[in-house]
Order: C-alpha cells, then sequence, then structure tokens
C-alpha cells in the first residue's frame, strides 16, 4: 500500500468536518477518499458505490466554477441547502473545486458554513495554491499532495503516444510541472516552436515586448530566449531601451523574464558537465555561447536577488532593470 493509500485510509475512517487539499491532482484524492468514506471496503456492488460510479449519489455535492470564479450564487445557495440532512449515508459531503478565486464576498460567506457545521456534513476543498482566507484554512485539516516526479509525467506521456523529442520540450517548458488541462499542447508542438522562433527572430523589438504579455506559455517562453539572445548583440543604447520597456511589461512578465534568465545562465554555467536541463530543447544553442563563468556567476547572484531588491527594498525598477540586463549582457557576450 502506497503511502497516499494508508493516508486515505487512516482519515476515512474518522473523517473531520473541513479538510483544504491542495497540490497535484485534488480531485482525484477527493473522489478515493469519497468512495472510502461511503464504502470503506469499496466493495463496487454496494448502492453507496454503485450510485458513486454513476454519479447520482445524493449526498454528495461537487460544486465547480460556473465561470470564471465561484460565484456568490453558488455559495449562498450551498449555505441553505448543507442543512438538510443526508438522505442515505451518514455523512454529505460537499467538493468545492477551485477555492482559491473565490471572491472575499464569498469566501466570507462559506467561512459562516465551516464554522459551525452540523455533524454529517464534509467539506472537501480543493486549491491549485494555498491562497485563501487565513480563516478558512485554519478551520480545514490541510493536505498537502506530492508532485509527481518527471519520469512518471513523461511515462504518461510516452503512454499516450508523445514522442520523446516533444516531450523533453513540454518538460522544459513546465519546468518538469505537469501539463496542465488549459495549455493543451498540439501534437506538432515541435513544429510549431520552430515557427514561433523563425517568426519572433524577425519581429521588431516592440513586438517582442508584446510577446511577454501572451496568455500562452509557449509564446512567452520564446519570446524570453529571443530577448535573451538579442540582448547579446544590443549596443548600449538598445539596452537602456529594453530595460525601460521591460519595467513597462506586468509583474508576472517580468518575473518570468527573470526566471527564464535565471534557468539560461544556470544552465550555461553547467554546460557540459551536467545532463540535467532547464532549457533541454536547447544544448546545441547553448553549447554555441562562449561565456566567462565569473560573469555568469555575478549574473546570476544579480537575477536572483533582483526580485527581493525590487519587491522588498521598493529599489526603482527602471533602474534596477538596467544593471540587470547589462550584468546579463556582460556574461553572454
Ligand atoms: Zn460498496
Amino acid at each position: 500500500m502506497n503511502d497516499l493509500n494508508s493516508l486515505l485510509e487512516t482519515l476515512a475512517s474518522k473523517p473531520a468536518q473541513a479538510y483544504l487539499v491542495i497540490g497535484h491532482n485534488p480531485a482525484s484524492f477527493a473522489k478515493n477518499f469519497i468512495a472510502k468514506i461511503y464504502c470503506p471496503r469499496r466493495c463496487g456492488s454496494c448502492s453507496h458505490c454503485h450510485k458513486l460510479q454513476t454519479g447520482t449519489h445524493p449526498d454528495l455535492f461537487w460544486v465547480t466554477k460556473s465561470g470564471k470564479r465561484m460565484s456568490i450564487d453558488q455559495i449562498r445557495e450551498l449555505q441553505q441547502q448543507a442543512l438538510y440532512a443526508p438522505l442515505e449515508a451518514s455523512k454529505k459531503i460537499y467538493v468545492l473545486e477551485g477555492v482559491e478565486d473565490l471572491s472575499l464576498e464569498a469566501a466570507n460567506s462559506l467561512l459562516k458554513i465551516l464554522e459551525s457545521p452540523p455533524s454529517f456534513l464534509i467539506f472537501l476543498l480543493l486549491a491549485r495554491s494555498q491562497n485563501l482566507l487565513p480563516t478558512i484554512i485554519s478551520r480545514c485539516q490541510v493536505i498537502k499532495l506530492p508532485k509527481p516526479s518527471e519520469e512518471t509525467i513523461a511515462s504518461g506521456l510516452r503512454q499516450r503516444g508523445w514522442k520523446e523529442a516533444a516531450i523533453e520540450y513540454l518538460l522544459s517548458v513546465t519546468r518538469g510541472n505537469e501539463i496542465s488541462d488549459d495549455l493543451q499542447p498540439s501534437r506538432n508542438i515541435l513544429e510549431e516552436r520552430d515557427q514561433l522562433r523563425q517568426r519572433l527572430s524577425q519581429t521588431t523589438d516592440a513586438e517582442l515586448w508584446e510577446s511577454l504579455r501572451s496568455e500562452n506559455l509557449f509564446a512567452r517562453r520564446e519570446a524570453n530566449l529571443e530577448i535573451l539572445r538579442r540582448l547579446r548583440r544590443w549596443n548600449v543604447a538598445e539596452t537602456l531601451r529594453a530595460a525601460a520597456a521591460l519595467s513597462d511589461c506586468p509583474t508576472e512578465a517580468i518575473r518570468v523574464f527573470i526566471e527564464e534568465a535565471t534557468y539560461w545562465c544556470r544552465d550555461l554555467l553547467t554546460e557540459g558537465t551536467e545532463t540535467t536541463r532547464f532549457h533541454r530543447d536547447g544544448s546545441a544553442e547553448l553549447a554555441a555561447i562562449k561565456t566567462d563563468s565569473t560573469k555568469l556567476a555575478e549574473a546570476l547572484r544579480a537575477l536572483e536577488t533582483a526580485p527581493w531588491k525590487w519587491q522588498r527594498q521598493n529599489a526603482n525598477l527602471q533602474l534596477l532593470l538596467e544593471s540587470l540586463l547589462f550584468t546579463l549582457r556582460a556574461a553572454l557576450a
């Protein structure tokens, strides 16, 4: 029995009234947990098992977002319904998916029922992050689900017919995380990447900055890499303009640029000595760049401290980015 199964076993034998489940695939964890609560042996043939399989269990309520986030109306409706006793089981279970996106109003409404729930109620709040009202968290038992290893993700993709090179690229873009549902990569992802690179290599600097704001993870990554390539040939005036343009980008885009540059420098620093790379699809390109390891280490330090200086010390963002880009340029030249 693996760790997750034994955890389920222990929890289901005497469930608490509210759980916050964060991390990898919380919905699948919730389904197993609920099945164990309703039928500890998971016989597969009783009325509970049957109704769970067909999605018709009258005491299970699975609430998903109706729009971009869970609405206050959904929570209000839940608040009223939840007070009625269960029909067939001893417990009535509410699963709320995506609670990290709750509005303050909805969160406060949910808090009311979490404060004094009837004894037959169990709440399973599923979230991607712990970005929730502390008062909600404090009323829940928090379960953090471990992330699968890269090898597990890769073998899952292999089983679904993905080719090795595409898997390497996907893992490189997602930094070894799972491919989220909203990413939906196409099977021609490598051809699309090459076309994207080709197109980005011919765009103006201004268009390149615009691409940093893209919703598409692949487009953002390639735009960041193109900036790092251009940085090596930009003159002083162009580098200053770049710092100004970058400082105008949304905070998240600047953070991602710094992250991408950090991984690029780390790859360059370990080039030829390690097999694991962040830019696994770019080894030929990385190998062709002549670098000075002292300057690279300096650039890495600057990149790693930049977010801290910027957020905690209120440094002037544009000046900070100017200094960062010049340090980077010196390391990559
Ligand atoms: Zn059963």
